[in-house]
């Protein structure tokens, strides 16, 4: 088991990846810099906290685009706290959320919020649901790329597994490329993101406890043979 000192930090030139933490079943929470501009990736439980702490308040309102790449609640439990404060901090510049197509937490938690504070939201929100593995571009230039994830859960009757809407992105700016896959089992379209990039965030949430392949997480070893496919990783979400 190897054990993540979080946060985690990385920087080449001005292109930043700090993830605050990847702790699976609690929370995940990253923030990607590129020149000024701030995008947030998988904002779980203790983002606000975080952000707050790394970039304050004014960072936060500028915040333009959150990434989520699927909607179990240690990717998505601060969504509605970030929806909350930038309305009650007076955000004014829109926030575009990027979200595999399906991923009814999002759309619920987007729903809900519209709802209960129909006329009193300052700020525009974009939903970009997400729905194959076109590139595109954000309102500030950074390069993204989705791909599909093999990520599935157990359903009530305990043996039933079931894929959720889930994907992984890269992230490029200025020539430089940090692929991060989200929660995934091995699957050649994260072998294909990962290869050759300057950074891979890879987890490795396997539990050691469950023999063979879950189609959930990665093993230890099956995480490094992806990540030493990068420049350079990191390898999160490992079991504590
Ligand atoms: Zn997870
Ligand atoms: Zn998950």
């Amino acid at each position: 088991m190897t054990e993540n000192i979080y946060p985690l930090t990385w920087q080449k030139e001005d292109f930043h990846i700090k993830v605050f933490c990847s702790i699976p079943n609690i929370a995940t929470g990253i923030l990607i810099q590129a020149s000024e501009n701030y995008f947030i990736v998988d904002p779980g439980d203790g983002i606000l906290r975080d952000l707050n702490t790394e970039i304050g308040t004014k960072n936060i309102l500028n915040v333009s685009d959150i990434f989520i790449s699927h909607g179990h609640h240690d990717h998505v439990g601060g969504v509605w706290t970030l929806l909350t404060y930038m309305r009650v901090m007076q955000k004014i510049t829109p926030l575009t959320l990027h979200f595999p197509k399906g991923c009814k937490e999002i759309i619920s938690i987007h729903n809900a919020f519209e709802q209960v504070y129909a006329n009193s939201i300052p700020y525009k929100i974009i939903l970009n649901e997400i729905p194959n593995s076109d590139e595109f571009k954000s309102r500030q230039g950074l390069l993204i790329k989705p791909f599909p994830v093999i990520h599935k859960e157990i359903l009530i009757d305990g043996v039933t597994k079931q894929q959720v809407p889930a994907i992984g992105f890269t992230f490029e700016h200025k020539g430089k490329k940090i692929c991060y896959g989200g929660d995934t089992s091995y699957c050649i379209e994260l072998e294909n993101a990962a290869r050759g990039c300057d950074l891979a965030v890879i987890e490795a949430g396997h539990d050691t406890h469950k023999k063979g392949p879950d189609d959930m997480h990665m093993t230890l070893s099956e995480a490094k043979k992806i990540g030493e496919s990068a420049k350079e990783y990191f390898l999160v979400h490992v079991p504590e």
